[in-house]
């Protein structure tokens, strides 16, 4: 009776069997590929023989679950910290958006103001806007649930400057969809409770290491518990009784299981389950209604640093308003070669072009952003596309979002996770650690999400709660 099945290892799947083996089930955690991390993860290079992460992922301060993961994992001292971020303003130096010793929702107020890159009639307008977002309160954003925030920067009379310079970076960067794309609520999050909730909510958590060893601890943890990973194994079938789910087929055979824990998106789902299956169950009935948006990570090498000016070095930096949204400098590899990685979110126009041609654009605005960069150009470019990235979080698509537990009326021993579940969040490894904590504590009874990280006194008091 205590074995449970968990099909996925990505970071749902991760999250969903530690807290198994801590209950004291015996988690068998099947895994298509031959590594976990799912689409956090990293991946031998064959035609340069680098270990490259597919791309660059960020955690953030306020980001609570998914850093209680790494702490269960033993990893969270490999995140590095960032309390500031950098917004290219060329042909000037980048501004720089650090919080100052001030409570929040005050806190970014100082180096909000200095920032040369937004006039000061934009930040007038961006203010009001952040005011109101503040009043509403956490609550106040349900109500936007089946609207996209572009109906919001409509509201608030935010000008063109405004949405290209700033809600739009923030916004794509966060949501992998432009404002116009996504639903309100799940943009008016990112405001809310990273910045303007605490300086440390907004703070900045990159990985020092490779992606994928984040997740090395899991097998010893698990094995201990009695369990095990069994990678490159795919689930082809949920074995299904008119009642229960008993089972998953493999290549290998019939895996019995007192109850299963689908970690896997909602399109692989509709794959390993029959038309009585879904028809048995109210969470699986909209599996073929979720949409995916695309990310391009592409990896640039170059003989002589580039992250810089006259003046510093830049860790990263945002790229308001051009086609590249991000880029972070990744130190010097083992070949002395200076690695930049840029992420291009909601990609879609990127994807049917060349490597040459990606890393062209790419490259473009690396010079734009920062000028004394300008004639170094990459020895090595590996570009990394994700079709299926993230789920569209599109207004209205919480109310399909299907819970982890199988409720009233669903089967009774299968039980979903995934960053597609209905977490509250949009597509982020917080997200999936959510899914996969809930996913646990509805079979085992006990557990569950940890509290999320409050908003500063003053904050609360404005609002934000
Ligand atoms: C390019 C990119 C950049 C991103 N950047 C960020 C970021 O900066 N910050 C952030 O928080 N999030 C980011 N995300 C989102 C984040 O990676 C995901 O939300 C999260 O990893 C999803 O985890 P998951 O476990 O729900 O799903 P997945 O990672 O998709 O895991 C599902 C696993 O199930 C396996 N599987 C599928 N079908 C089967 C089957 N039939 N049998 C067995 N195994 C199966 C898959 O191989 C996979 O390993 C990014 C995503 C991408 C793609």
């Amino acid at each position: 009776m205590k074995r449970v099945v968990v099909i996925g290892g990505g970071v749902a799947g991760i999250a969903a069997s530690i807290r198994l083996a801590e209950a004291g089930l015996e988690p068998i955690v099947l895994e298509t590929r031959r590594k976990l991390g799912g689409r956090a993860t990293s991946f031998d290079d064959p035609r340069s023989g680098r270990l490259l992460d597919n791309c660059q992922h960020v955690v953030m301060g306020c980001c609570s679950n998914v850093l209680d993961l790494y702490e269960r994992l033993g990893v969270a001292d490999r995140i590095e910290w960032h309390p500031e971020t950098w917004w290219a303003n060329s042909p000037r130096r980048p501004d720089r958006l650090r919080p100052a010793r001030l409570p929040a929702p005050a806190h970014f107020g100082p180096a909000f103001l200095r920032m040369r890159l937004l006039s000061t009639d934009t930040k007038i307008l961006i203010g009001q806007a952040m005011r109101r977002l503040v009043k509403m309160g956490f609550a106040g954003r349900a109500a936007w649930a089946d609207r996209p925030f572009a109906a919001f920067l409509d509201e608030t009379g935010q000008s063109a400057d405004a949405r290209r310079l700033f809600w739009e970076p923030v916004v794509v960067g966060a949501c992998n969809l432009t404002c116009g794309e996504v639903a309100g609520n799940h943009a008016m999050q990112v405001f809310q409770e990273a910045f303007l909730a605490g300086g440390w909510h907004a703070t900045m958590g990159l990985a020092t290491c490779d992606l994928r060893s984040l997740y090395d601890p899991a097998a010893g943890i698990i094995g201990e518990a009695g369990g095990t990973f069994r990678l490159g194994t795919s689930v082809r079938g949920i074995a299904f009784d008119g009642i229960r789910a008993n089972g998953v087929v493999t290549d290998e055979g019939l895996i019995h299981a007192a109850a299963i824990v689908s970690a896997i998106p909602p399109d692989r789902l509709a794959m390993i389950t029959s038309g009585p299956m879904r028809a048995s169950d109210p969470r699986l009935t909209h599996l073929d209604e979720f949409e995916t948006s695309p990310i391009l990570g592409v990896h640039l090498f170059f003989e002589r640093p580039v992250m810089r000016d006259d003046v510093r070095s830049y860790p990263h930096l945002v790229l308001p308003g051009r086609d590249t949204h991000w880029l972070f400098d990744k130190g010097v590899d083992e070949s002395g070669l200076h690695h930049v990685h840029a992420v291009i979110s909601a990609a879609d126009e990127w994807m049917g072009l060349n490597e040459a041609t990606v890393g062209r654009r790419v490259v473009d605005d690396l010079h734009w952003a920062l000028p004394s960069s300008r004639g170094i150009e990459p020895v090595e470019v590996r570009s990394v596309k994700e079709k299926r990235a993230t789920f569209r979080a599109t207004p209205g698509i919480d109310a399909i979002r299907p819970g982890p537990g199988p409720g009233g009326n669903g089967i009774p021993n299968l039980y979903l996770a995934g960053d597609w579940c209905d977490t509250g969040w949009p597509a982020t490894m917080e997200g999936a650690t959510r899914s996969g904590y809930a996913a646990a504590a509805a079979l085992v009874g006990s557990g569950g999400l940890v509290p999320d990280v409050p908003p500063g006194l003053l904050a609360r008091w404005a609002g934000l709660r």
